[in-house]
């Protein structure tokens, strides 16, 4: 059994008019039972100063931790931001460098997958690999124009199976194979990176553009 002691405050709660109640030794403080401990704490300068030491700080600790997860929860919200506009940055420059790249003297395009002729800035960089396998994302072999029709042909995934086709009669089975595997890596972007992309294909499409003296964009 447990000894009991009598509540009656001692050291830094010595002289507060506690209840003197019989409490189980183990739950005193300062020689006081839980309840007048707790009034202790908050009615004499002793006992506020006390509260303050033992408890305040981990109030703040508990306020700063909670201002850092939310400062890094807005880094990363930052992060994610400043990456998918360099993305789309970098979508724009590479499609407008592959429908140049593949349009004719009159600045027309032939859809890889029907056929149909049809003004650049109509048609879409079409992927054979989708756009969310990050590793063929803007590798000249997966990419072909494609007309709107088609590449939004989202029940045959864009018209994939002719996109394979014609891909392997222009270059080859083996660099298919090789597209296909590397779209099942893992790729890690980053803003950087997409911005790297996205300098590379506006510098290429100018370049293209002075050679073919045309301006597009
Ligand atoms: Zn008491
Ligand atoms: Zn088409």
């Amino acid at each position: 059994m447990l000894e009991e002691k009598k509540c009656k405050g001692i050291n830094k709660a010595h002289g507060y008019e506690s209840c003197g109640k019989m409490v189980k030794a183990n739950t005193r403080k300062f020689g006081l039972c839980p309840s007048c401990f707790f009034d202790w704490m908050q009615t004499t300068e002793g006992g506020k100063i006390h509260y303050q030491k033992q408890f305040q700080p981990k109030v703040e600790k508990n306020i700063e931790n909670k201002k850092k997860e939310e400062r890094k929860k807005r880094t990363q919200e930052k992060r994610k931001q400043d990456s998918s506009s360099a993305m789309r940055l970098a979508d724009m420059y590479f499609s407008r460098y592959i429908r140049l790249f593949y349009a004719d003297l009159n600045g027309n395009c032939t859809c890889y997958t029907c056929g149909k002729i049809v003004p650049l800035k109509e048609l879409d960089n079409g992927h054979y690999q989708k756009r969310e396998h990050k590793a063929t994302r803007y590798h000249l072999n997966n990419c072909r124009p494609q007309c709107k029709t088609c590449n939004g042909d989202t029940k045959h995934n864009g018209k994939q199976d002719v996109f394979r086709k014609n891909l392997v009669y222009e270059i080859g089975e083996e660099m298919v194979i090789e597209i296909e595997n590397l779209a099942k890596s893992t790729f890690k972007t980053s803003a950087v990176w997409y911005r790297e992309v996205s300098n590379k294909y506006r510098v290429k499409l100018n370049e293209l553009q002075d050679k073919l003296k045309i301006k597009y964009w």
